[in-house]
């Protein structure tokens, strides 16, 4: 069986005490502040000269920049984190000019805070991390362990936006290719579940999600209420990221879950285009959630595809997008209209009687990864 090496991301939850907050809050603050430096030196770059600055630059400007008297603090910290700060900029422009990503915005201190080291500037000790410049050990939960053959590479410490702190590993890794299959499948996403295959299977949105997605609108509501600047719009504010870090952990939880069991039972997985659909309407979620969660769901299926190899196909954007939904699987018949509320019709030339949703998958599937042969 091939193995190949792959980076492969650990994540746990950290507890530092007061005086690691303190110097963990000290690192964050520089790292935005570089970060949000940096933007801005870029975007009065660009209208002086349409061009953008290199990481590289960026990098030499920064050694100078942090001698000005009045930026001595920055000196204060970790270097290694800065410099990766203005690497994550770079990848957030080269992201937006390839149509991947919106354009970098300045980062808020209410936002996620999170900085990456390098494996030469922290290590474990009696299970207990240790970075440099973060004073004492930092308790951790092992919720699991790399392999022993993995080299730790980096990590990133981060801080949600409920307050929580976090270290994620990143170890390369050897991975062994799973035995290949025959299944292909197609993946329709849905609007009243989460998706649909071409082999008629239906999984529905997590049921933590639905329902802690009806309290989240109403903290939303109740934290837009509270005038700006006060205490209780302060409190509503980490109410309602309380809520929605329990969200995205429940949802990031069921993704995993979905898409290991998809690649394990299927050797190629076909996708629709995320951008044609987005464009329709969305009865649970709103439209940039759902794009959101879709893609995310997309990525994890690409990645565990690469490392266990399975083919995950999405088509070409070159291409006509194809009215999956409208055109019957049987016969290519294509309706002129199919309001979202009729979930099953039946194909006026074939007479074949389709479930919306897996007669979508089947036109995935076979736009895609094709019908017969592996
Ligand atoms: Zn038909």
């Amino acid at each position: 069986m091939r193995t190949i090496t792959k980076a492969v991301g650990y994540r746990y939850r950290i507890y530092p005490n007061m005086a690691q907050r303190v110097a963990l809050s000290q690192l964050f603050g520089c790292v935005r502040y570089v970060y949000n430096w940096g933007l801005s030196r870029c975007k009065a770059h660009y209208r002086r000269t349409g061009k953008n600055i290199s990481s590289y630059d960026l990098s030499k400007e920064l050694t100078h920049h942090k001698r000005e008297p009045d930026k001595l603090w920055l000196n204060d910290v970790l270097r290694m984190p800065l410099r990766v700060s203005l690497f994550h900029l770079d990848e957030a422009y080269k992201n937006f000019f390839e149509k991947r990503a919106n354009k970098p915005k300045f980062k808020k201190k209410t936002n996620n805070q999170k900085a990456t080291i390098t494996y030469q500037y922290f290590s474990i000790k009696n299970n207990k991390l240790n970075i440099n410049k973060i004073p004492g050990l930092l308790k951790i939960r092992w919720s699991r362990y790399w392999s022993a053959n993995a080299q730790v590479k980096a990590l990133t410490v981060s801080k949600d936006v409920s307050g929580r702190y976090f270290v994620s590993f990143r170890v390369y890794e050897k991975i062994v290719q799973l035995q290949p299959l025959g299944a292909k499948i197609g993946i329709d996403m849905g609007s009243t579940h989460f998706l649909a295959t071409s082999e008629g299977e239906k999984v529905p949105n997590p049921r933590c999600f639905v329902k802690k997605l009806k309290k989240y609108r109403r903290l939303c509501r109740a934290f837009y209420r509270k005038k700006q600047g006060s205490k209780n719009r302060e409190k509503a504010r980490l109410k309602k990221a309380k809520l929605s870090v329990k969200i995205a952990d429940c949802h990031r939880d069921f993704q995993h879950k979905l898409s290991t069991r998809l690649i394990r039972e299927n050797q190629a997985i076909g996708l629709e285009n995320l951008y044609v659909k987005s464009m329709l309407q969305h009865r649970y979620l709103s439209k940039s959630i759902a794009a959101a969660s879709w893609s995310s769901f997309f990525a994890l299926l690409k990645y565990k595809g690469d490392w266990y190899g399975r083919h995950v196909v999405t088509p070409d954007n070159k291409d006509r997008p194809l009215p999956n939904i409208k055109i019957c699987s049987v016969c290519g018949y294509i309706l002129d209209d199919l309001p979202p509320h009729i979930r099953t019709w039946t194909c006026p030339k074939c007479k074949r009687h389709h479930d919306r949703d897996v007669n979508a998958a089947i036109n995935i599937r076979n736009h895609t990864v094709g019908e017969t042969g592996l």
